[in-house]
């Protein structure tokens, strides 16, 4: 039998290796001059103004909120159809998630339905390029500008992901995580990016304890800080990054051009949206006899989201109790495969012959 195909696997080199023995070697291992060159590089390539590297995804996202002074009394509309960090950073700032229905195609928030959700109380909305697929920022963009709304970005699976040329984290606020299952990794991490000079100084002070000058803290803040040792793996991870996404995508048409099981759904590239392929999500009515044969076969697999936020046990008792039929719909049917950039090409024929033969 040959060996496991994982469904996510960190590319981790030689130099992120030695960047980090150079970081331990200089004595400085918390958050220093390596984290400011990381977070100029990463603005660099996202293409905005500032970049504020800090220790999660999770982080980033809460520090976003707070940045733009969204707290209690807010509604904030958001995806239903993701991880639960989107919705919980939202909870974390006293503020109300409001959730909107996905499109079938993309699982990304429905701009419609994001209309209809809007009240008085609404001052952001927050898409998830969810899968590495972007949301639909035309749309979506208009709404915010239509509405006087704030626009933070969940790009979190979605590095070097853009729409007609403009990657997503540069529409709004955005915010990013470098988990190891994510394009790029610095084992924990993440970064918000913005044009904003106030967002970025806002940022900086929350992301530490609200503190301006030594020992003066002029607002409530967190330990959000991030270090110089995932910094140095995150400038190698950025180096290859571009590499990285190209495989992903080739792979993703491979996979696209080999599975021919009528019953499993592919997934669609909305014209002009650069999809990165974090995750090569299918949906299937029977889910569970693919699982069965990958899990014989040894192939690696994944169910983002068996459970929508708004069916979530700790959002059950906080009161909401609706229905967001197609996002209910993805939640029963989705079955992400392998497209990591160290598959190989006899893994990836392997994936679909196994597929095929359902
Ligand atoms: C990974 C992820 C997060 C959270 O990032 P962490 O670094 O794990 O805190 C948030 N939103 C989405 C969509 C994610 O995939």
């Amino acid at each position: 039998m040959q060996k496991v195909i994982n469904i996510a696997e960190p590319d981790i080199g030689v130099e992120e290796k030695k960047a980090v023995q150079k970081v331990l070697d200089s004595g400085m291992i918390t958050q220093g001059p390596k984290t400011l060159q990381f977070e100029k590089e990463f603005a660099r390539y996202i293409g905005t103004k500032h970049a504020i590297a800090v220790s999660s995804g999770t982080a980033a996202l809460h520090i976003a909120l707070l940045a733009q002074r969204i707290g209690a009394g807010d509604e904030v509309i958001t995806s239903p159809f993701t991880f639960i960090a989107t919705a919980n950073s939202i909870v974390s700032t006293g503020a109300k998630p409001i959730f909107a229905d996905i499109e079938e195609d993309t699982y990304n928030i429905d701009p419609e339905d994001v209309k209809e959700k809007i009240t008085s109380k609404t001052t952001a909305i927050m898409p998830v390029h969810l899968f590495g697929h972007p949301a639909d920022m035309k749309a979506l963009t208009d709404i915010c500008d239509d509405n006087k709304l704030i626009l933070i970005e969940d790009a979190c699976q979605a590095h070097g992901a853009s729409v007609d040329g403009k990657n997503a984290g540069a529409f709004g606020t955005g915010c990013f995580s470098f988990y190891p299952t994510k394009n790029m990794t610095t084992s924990e991490g993440g970064m918000i990016t913005t044009d904003d000079e106030e967002i970025d100084k806002l940022a900086r002070r929350i992301r530490n304890h609200g503190m301006e000058e030594k020992y003066h803290h002029i607002m409530l803040g967190f330990n959000f800080r991030t270090t110089d040792i995932a910094s140095a793996i995150g400038v190698e991870q950025l180096r290859k990054l571009e590499a990285n996404n190209n495989r992903r995508v080739e792979n993703a048409r491979y996979l696209s051009k080999k599975i021919r099981n009528k019953d499993i759904t592919l997934p669609t590239v909305r014209k002009g949206c650069r999809h990165v392929f974090n995750q090569y999500t299918t949906r299937h009515p029977r889910r569970y006899d693919v699982v069965e044969k990958l899990v014989s076969e040894g192939i690696g697999y994944g169910i983002y989201y068996p459970v929508p936020i708004h069916r979530q046990k700790t959002y059950l008792e906080r009161g909401y109790n609706e229905s967001h039929l197609k996002c209910e719909k993805a939640c029963d049917e989705v079955l992400s495969i392998p497209v990591h950039p160290r598959l190989s090409e006899e893994n990836l024929e392997f994936i679909c012959k196994t597929l095929n033969s359902i």
